[in-house]
């Protein structure tokens, strides 16, 4: 087979099915239609999410494909399209790659209670200078500068993952990049306020609920963002300059 210079993935591996395992003990396989995850899936290019989840708090999940796992951030305030904003982004347990398809209610009282909307959904490319795009990713995730180029139907264009340098859970910054699709003054998650796939409200999916989640967890409460600065550079270039001094 050619080698393509997109991006691709393999067959779900044993590390990934290792990586699942915060997200299984989470969950009673016997008691919710959620996916188990792990299997195999036949598209090569890598998949992007963003859910919106109305369970304690009111925050944005964004998941990132990355070696047969969904890489996962709680964004509380969700994403921005101006390059002068931060928005904490909470790293979480990986979930699996059938988790993209999951639109529903999850049952007051159970881990994440609330309902889940598909906000965004699509796929991803490398978005920094490494020739090899796939190490390129695992690189900028090891250090904590992920650079990715989203092509969803709601979110287009460059962006970063910043981790910050603090004890505890990973907290990240998303932060969009300077491109065509970066607007200053714009409120993308005001405007969009449906399914990216079915259409319907929160309160309509709330309505409709069709499956059971169960969990003895409780979810990690959604903490607010830093409010962003006030200086007009990019946030991203800002905040790299003092990693690396
Ligand atoms: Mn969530």
């Amino acid at each position: 087979m050619p080698k393509k210079s997109k991006v691709t993935r393999k067959r779900a591996t044993p590390a990934a099915q290792q990586q699942l395992t915060e997200y299984r003990r989470k969950r009673d396989f016997s008691r919710t239609d959620e996916p188990r995850g792990g299997g195999a899936r036949k598209g090569k290019k890598l998949q992007y999410v963003i859910q919106k989840h109305d369970a304690s708090h009111l925050h944005y999940d964004l998941r990132l494909e990355q070696d047969g796992v969904m890489k996962s951030w709680v964004v509380p305030k969700g994403p921005s399209l101006d390059p002068t904003v931060k928005r904490l982004a909470m790293e979480v347990e990986d979930h699996p790659i059938e988790y993209n398809a999951f639109e529903g209610t999850i049952p007051k009282g159970e881990y994440g209670g609330g309902s889940v909307m598909l906000w965004d959904r699509g796929t991803y490319t490398y978005g920094g200078s490494d020739p090899d795009p796939i190490e390129g990713l695992r690189k900028g995730y090891e250090k904590g500068d992920f650079k990715f180029v989203l092509n969803g139907k709601r979110l287009k264009g460059s962006w970063a993952l910043v981790r910050m340098r603090r004890p505890g859970k990973p907290q990240w910054l998303l932060i969009k990049h300077k491109d065509e699709y970066a607007r200053t003054s714009s409120d993308v998650t005001g405007e969009h306020q449906t399914s990216v796939t079915t259409g319907r409200t929160m309160e309509e999916i709330a309505s409709g609920a069709s499956w059971v989640w169960h969990s003895n967890r409780a979810e990690p409460a959604a903490t607010p963002a830093t409010p962003p600065a006030k200086s007009k550079g990019s946030a991203y270039q800002r905040l790299m300059a003092r990693r690396t001094r």
